[in-house]
């Protein structure tokens, strides 16, 4: 078996908020080699959130051929590299002119809030209560069915595309891969389930497109072109690489980033959960075969599903916009920390939070409250508050946010979880995970490789190509070294922190849009 694991590997293409990826992983799920740009983030009026579309894909081309040099130089051969996994930023919406394979506008980012108006009409619509028992997902400025009606009204060479029936419409997942297989010549226009669930153009039940979501939107299938549902883990649907170094390699596995952060966790079991601390944050609790809508304000999604007769498995969500983006807003816009990295230091400057709170609504609040109307908003602020505190504060809307998700998630599903796995680049504070132990009274556990989302779509893509055949045979990936984070303060401390942000977050409500 060593032997083997030393012949192959798996490449990764990790399409993120803030950067492209390329990861080659071994057979132990260490990656052996890397590539990462920063891509650029354009925010063009308050509220809106965009990126190029060309420059996702020529950010992962280099990555890919970059990565791969070096995994040349450390004596590998293309060979070597058995497949590819993709996993991507979810929801972030794209159209391209299906005839000239040419982006229609910018990518509309998930955070995005210019479909607040949209979503507010949308709610008054007969049939808008029932949408989450179909889809999974309440209307909100978030899933990527909002975003389209606004490049429809708003954009005139989406709205002449749709009109002409030239208009294609893809997540991140779906044009990456279409501009990978050679855009407009090779013409593969496909995405996964997991992807497909953020849309609110799939039925959660049939995992296929459904009409009756479609007519709730007032679009039209002839007008529209939306990629084929795929499994996520699919020996041909995905088509493969038409350019660079590993031209002619396989794509077998894609996951939206969240879907691919569980299974990268090995989250393959009902009942267990991860949390993401990326640009956002997000917790997936695996509920199994079937799907659970939630009461409480949580979302339904397909978790993953992997093909070849397996059932697919579905989780609770719960999204909070802000997370990596809140400690990015002190170092960008308030000049506090030159790297995100400083934010652990500059916090640790003070003991406590000193009585501040930050409801971090940016973009509104997300899980478990869907409050649109929330603005981000400081409270506590006395003449003793410095920097540190709310740099804490920063980190602790987080904490608290997970906090309000697992309650959620408590009620919904029956069970309280016994610890959460986490990822993403603000998991890296180790202060940021003691604050989140101790709110959560449960333990954290972090692993040393937390390149988890990458992991996951390579995952997916190796048991594609037979490379894994159970969950099983996965038991000891990314296992070793982890960290634990035990709670040390007690259930009544925790309690009052607790209480002291919900009154926050009641504060937050309702500002004048
Ligand atoms: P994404 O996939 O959404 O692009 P990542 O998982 O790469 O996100 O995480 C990037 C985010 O994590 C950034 O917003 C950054 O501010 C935050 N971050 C990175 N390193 C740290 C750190 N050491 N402490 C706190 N936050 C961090």
């Amino acid at each position: 078996d060593e032997e083997k694991q030393k012949h192959w590997f798996i490449g990764s293409i990790d399409c993120g908020t803030t950067s492209s990826r390329f990861l080659i992983f071994d057979g132990e799920g260490q990656p052996v080699a890397s590539h990462q740009i920063e891509f650029t983030n354009l925010f063009p009026e308050s509220g809106w959130h965009e990126h190029d579309p060309e420059e996702l894909a020529t950010t992962v081309q280099e990555c890919i051929d970059k990565a791969t040099e070096k995994f040349f130089e450390l004596g590998h051969k293309k060979k070597d590299i058995r497949t590819i996994g993709i996993t991507n930023q979810r929801e972030t919406t794209i159209c391209w002119d299906t005839n000239t394979g040419k982006p229609l506008y910018n990518a509309i980012v998930w955070p995005d809030t210019r479909t607040t108006a949209i979503v507010r009409e949308l709610k008054k619509r007969k049939g808008a209560d029932e949408l989450p028992q179909k889809c999974g997902l309440p209307l909100s400025t978030y899933p990527s069915s909002v975003k389209f009606l606004w490049l429809y009204e708003n954009v005139e060479a989406v709205k002449q595309a749709y009109d002409e029936g030239r208009c294609s419409f893809g997540t991140v997942d779906s044009w990456l891969i279409y501009k990978l297989n050679g855009g407009k010549d090779a013409g593969v226009h496909v995405t996964d389930t997991t992807n497909a669930s953020r849309t609110m153009f799939m039925n959660l039940h049939t995992l296929q497109y459904d009409d009756e979501l479609l007519d709730f939107f007032e679009l039209d299938r002839k007008h529209i072109t939306l990629p084929k549902i795929a499994p996520s883990s699919d020996k041909e649907a995905f088509g493969k690489l038409a350019f660079g170094l590993l031209k002619d390699v396989t794509i077998t596995g894609c996951l939206g980033d969240q879907s691919a952060a569980l299974v990268g966790q090995c989250g393959f079991t009902p009942g267990m959960a991860k949390n993401t601390y990326g640009t956002g944050c997000f917790l997936l609790y695996n509920v199994g075969e079937k799907p659970v809508i939630s009461k409480y304000g949580l979302l339904a999604t397909v978790a993953y599903d992997f093909g070849s007769g397996r059932k697919p498995v579905y989780a609770l969500e719960g999204s909070i916009a802000v997370a990596g983006s809140g400690v990015k807003f002190l170092m960008n816009n308030m000049g506090f920390i030159k790297h995100s990295s400083k934010i652990t230091e500059l916090a640790e400057t003070v003991k406590d939070n000193g009585g501040v709170v930050f409801v971090t609504a940016f973009s509104g609040l997300f899980a478990p409250y869907w409050i649109d109307d929330a603005k981000g908003t400081l409270f506590g602020i006395t003449q003793h508050t410095q920097r540190g505190h709310i740099a804490r504060a920063t980190l602790e809307a987080t904490c608290y946010q997970t906090k309000a998700i697992l309650d959620a998630m408590e009620k919904d599903s029956g069970h309280k979880l016994e610890g959460l796995a986490v990822d993403g680049g603000m998991s890296t504070s180790n202060l940021a995970m003691q604050t989140q132990a101790d709110i959560i009274q449960i333990p954290v556990d972090r692993p040393s490789m937390r390149e988890t989302t990458a992991l996951g779509a390579a995952i997916g893509a190796g048991f594609a190509v037979g490379v894994w055949k159970e969950f099983d045979e996965l038991k000891e990936i990314n296992r070793e070294n982890r960290t634990l984070f035990i709670p040390q303060i007690d259930q009544k401390k925790s309690a009052a922190l607790f209480k002291k942000w919900e009154q926050a977050v009641e504060m937050s409500r309702g500002w004048v849009l």
